[in-house]
C-alpha cells in the first residue's frame, strides 16, 4: 500500500515536532504593584478606643495615669448611641476592617488590645504598645458622645510636650490626609461643635502626649447625633470609614 503526499507531510510534521523543544512555559505574572502593595515593611499601630468589659470594673477605669503633662483616668467606658450600640464595638469594628486593608497592602498591623471582651488596657500603656511595636504611624479609632443636635467627626491632633516633639508636624499632615479622605469617601461632615474645620489639637491625652510615632484620634462621628449614629451603626459606612483611613495612611507612608 502506498503512502499519499497528506500522509507524508503528516509524518514530517510529527517528526519535527519530536525534534524540536517545545517553547519553554510562560513565567506566572509577578505579583500586581498595584498601590495596595505599598506598604510592605511599613508598621502601623491600631488603637480600637475602650474594651468591651470596661464597665465591669470601674476601680481600674478610675486609677489615676500620667499622660505626660498631668495625670488622668485610666480608660472610660466610652459612649453608645440612643439605640444602644456601644462605642468599643464600632471602635473594634472600623479596627478590623481597617487592619484587613493594611495587611492586604503588605503592613504588618500593631494593636493595643486583642479582643472587644476584655478589660483595658489604659490609656498610657496603649501609647507604650504602639511605641515599642514600633509603629511608622499610628491612629486612635474613637466615636464621640457629644450634644445630640452637633455632627461630624473630630481629629484630634498632638500638642508638643516633650516626647512627642518630633512628630507633631507629621501627625498634623496625617490628619491633614485624614480629613479629606473622610469627606471624601464617607459622607460624614466636619464636627459642628468640636474643634475647628474639623481639626482639635489636644494637650491632656496620653494617647497624643506620649506617642513616639506620628499619630491622630479620630472622633469618627457623634453617636449621640440620630443622623451620624445611622452612618456610625452602618457596616457599609464603616468600612468607607476604614477605607478613608487607609487611604490616609497610604498618603503618608508610600506618598
Ligand atoms: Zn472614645
Amino acid at each position: 500500500m502506498g503512502i499519499s503526499l497528506g500522509g507524508l507531510l503528516a509524518l514530517f510534521a510529527a517528526l519535527v515536532a519530536l525534534v524540536v523543544p517545545a517553547a519553554p512555559p510562560t513565567p506566572p505574572a509577578p505579583p500586581s504593584t498595584h498601590a495596595s502593595g505599598s506598604l510592605v515593611g511599613k508598621i502601623v499601630g491600631i488603637d480600637p478606643g475602650h474594651n468591651g468589659r470596661n464597665y465591669t470594673d470601674p476601680s481600674y477605669l478610675n486609677k489615676q495615669v500620667w499622660n505626660g503633662r498631668e495625670y488622668e483616668d485610666c480608660d472610660t467606658t466610652g459612649t453608645q448611641t440612643g439605640g444602644g450600640y456601644d462605642e468599643h464595638t464600632f471602635n473594634w469594628a472600623v479596627a478590623n476592617y481597617l487592619a484587613q486593608k493594611l495587611r492586604a497592602a503588605g503592613a504588618k498591623v500593631v494593636w493595643t488590645r486583642t479582643s472587644d471582651t476584655g478589660i483595658g488596657p489604659c490609656v498610657d500603656q496603649r501609647a507604650r504598645l504602639l511605641n515599642q511595636g514600633h509603629a511608622d504611624i499610628s491612629i486612635d479609632i474613637h466615636a464621640d458622645g457629644g450634644p445630640t443636635s452637633g455632627r461630624g467627626f473630630a481629629i484630634l491632633l498632638p500638642v508638643a510636650d516633650g516626647p512627642n516633639n518630633r512628630v507633631i508636624n507629621a501627625s498634623v499632615r496625617f490628619g491633614g490626609y485624614l480629613r479629606s479622605q473622610l469627606l471624601a469617601m464617607t459622607g460624614m461632615p466636619v464636627s459642628t461643635y468640636d474643634g475647628s474645620n474639623g481639626f482639635a489639637y489636644r494637650d491632656d491625652l496620653a494617647g497624643l502626649n506620649l506617642t513616639t510615632e506620628p499619630k491622630v484620634l479620630v472622633e469618627c462621628g457623634n453617636m449621640r447625633n440620630a443622623t451620624d449614629a445611622a452612618l456610625l451603626t452602618s457596616k457599609t459606612w464603616q468600612v468607607k470609614a476604614a477605607d478613608a483611613m487607609a487611604s490616609a495612611i497610604v498618603k503618608m507612608l508610600a506618598g
